[in-house]
């Protein structure tokens, strides 16, 4: 351990007036940011690929310097616990937080990194202040998080939390056809701890909002009280294809109109369901797709969210009697298909109460938020009471070169996860 001479037990008050050191955060996360740098700024580190295990390497070199024990286990997913009074990780539970250092293939500096880096961050506060912990306290590194190399999303969180099997996950191939266990081999990260045995007291997750709601209402800290269910689905119109020049007005069936219409009620409908209803269609793909052909088929895609899964279901709803109501009109057919769907979740109502608590005695202007987006600690939360902290990151903007944070809301939403996590540790 670094720190075996002065230790000394944390009572609340010594505990409450710990502060992490924010230049010390902000310069991990630039070196970290080295591994992987792109031209623009940005940071392309996808899971398992030897820039991955570069960014690994120099994580858990620091966790080590730290004087943690580091664990990985069949996933690669790594856990660096700092013992407390009641063990050394063996069976007491651990305060655990952690996110993850994949990126998307043009991502940032912060996604995932903060998460990690954050919480490096408060190991090694505490480790400067002497201070023994009745609880394990630790860090998760979770593998690909980001599902842009393999899928599934979340898939070390998920194969951690069961919501499928190790052998699933380490059977998906990449585009080049590479599976994550032989990826996983080739970067030397096929632990052997055994999956998802970790005990865990409670696991709080640092974040960038991802989002605009933070900036716009000059918020430090959003207190993140669960994620919005989400409902996926294909639809197909299908019309017929005819000449643009000889064919009226009135005679035509337009898979694209049909189309651009059901772009429009999926809209307004996510609008009725405000402010936390969404409704996007993101693919679309037009047959013939010829400028001088009526269109007589249409694919696309709709993603529908809610943080209220009866809501959801009501917007599901709406969505079939727009889709049937657009394609009686214009003389139509629409095939809407759900493929997919995860309810929404709600963090602990303890550890949220926590977040709120730290962010309250550091006086940071704070409000309660829902995540639009999925994230490790939605998974985790399946197992273990759950909770995130989000900062500002600007213009809201993410899964981008350009994603930025301010230092002052990244060292806040550090101290918060320091505040959470030994209002956990200490008693
Ligand atoms: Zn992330």
């Amino acid at each position: 351990m670094a720190d075996g001479t002065r230790r000394t037990d944390a009572g609340e008050e010594g505990a409450q007036s710990l502060r992490i050191d924010g230049a010390r955060l902000w310069q991990s996360l630039m070196d970290l940011a080295t591994i992987g740098a792109t031209a623009k700024g940005g940071v392309r580190r996808l899971a398992l690929t030897d820039l991955d295990r570069q960014g690994r390497d120099l994580v858990v070199g620091w966790f080590r310097e730290a004087g943690c024990k580091v664990e990985v286990d069949g996933a690669g997913n790594i856990f660096a616990i700092r013992g407390g009074r009641s063990g050394r990780g063996g069976n007491a539970p651990v305060v655990l937080c952690g996110s993850h250092i994949d990126t998307q293939p043009s991502g940032g500096k912060f996604d995932g990194n903060y998460g990690v880096l954050a919480g490096l961050e408060v190991l090694r506060t505490l480790n400067d202040a002497g201070v023994m912990t009745h609880k394990p306290v630790g860090v998760a590194v979770w593998t690909n998080e980001e599902g842009s190399r393999f899928v599934p999303v979340m898939g070390g969180s998920g194969a951690f939390a069961k919501v499928f099997t190790l052998d699933h996950l380490l059977k998906q191939r990449d585009a080049d056809g590479v599976s994550f266990g032989e990826a996983l081999t080739a970067i030397d990260y096929a632990g052997d701890a055994p999956m998802g045995e970790l005990a865990i007291d409670a696991y709080f997750e640092a974040h960038i909002e991802q989002g605009p709601i933070l900036e716009r209402e000059d918020k430090t800290i959003g207190v993140v009280t669960g994620a919005l269910g989400q409902r996926w689905y294909d639809c197909v119109w299908t019309g017929q294809d005819a000449h643009a020049g000889p064919t009226p007005m009135e005679a035509r069936r337009d898979a694209l109109r049909g189309a651009a219409r059901f772009i429009e009620a999926a809209n307004a409908l996510a609008l009725r369901h405000a402010p936390n209803g969404r409704a996007t269609v993101g693919s679309l793909q037009v047959s013939p797709n010829s400028r001088n052909v009526v269109p007589g088929r249409v694919t696309m895609t709709v993603d529908m969210r809610h943080p209220d899964d009866d809501s959801l279901l009501k917007m599901d709803g709406e969505l079939r009697e727009a889709a049937a109501a657009i394609a009686r009109e214009l003389g139509l057919e629409c095939e809407l298909r759900q493929v997919d769907q995860f309810p929404s979740s709600h963090f602990d109502r303890e550890c949220v109460a926590a977040v709120r608590r730290g962010a309250q005695l550091l006086g940071l202007p704070h409000r309660d938020i829902v995540s639009g987006a999925a994230h490790d600690a939605i998974y985790v939360g399946r197992v273990a009471p759950a909770a995130m902290i989000f900062v500002p990151c600007k213009d809201g903007i993410s899964h981008n070169e350009i994603e930025d944070a301010r230092p002052e809301h990244i060292e806040a939403g550090a101290n918060v996860l320091l505040q959470a996590m030994l209002a956990r540790a200490v008693s």
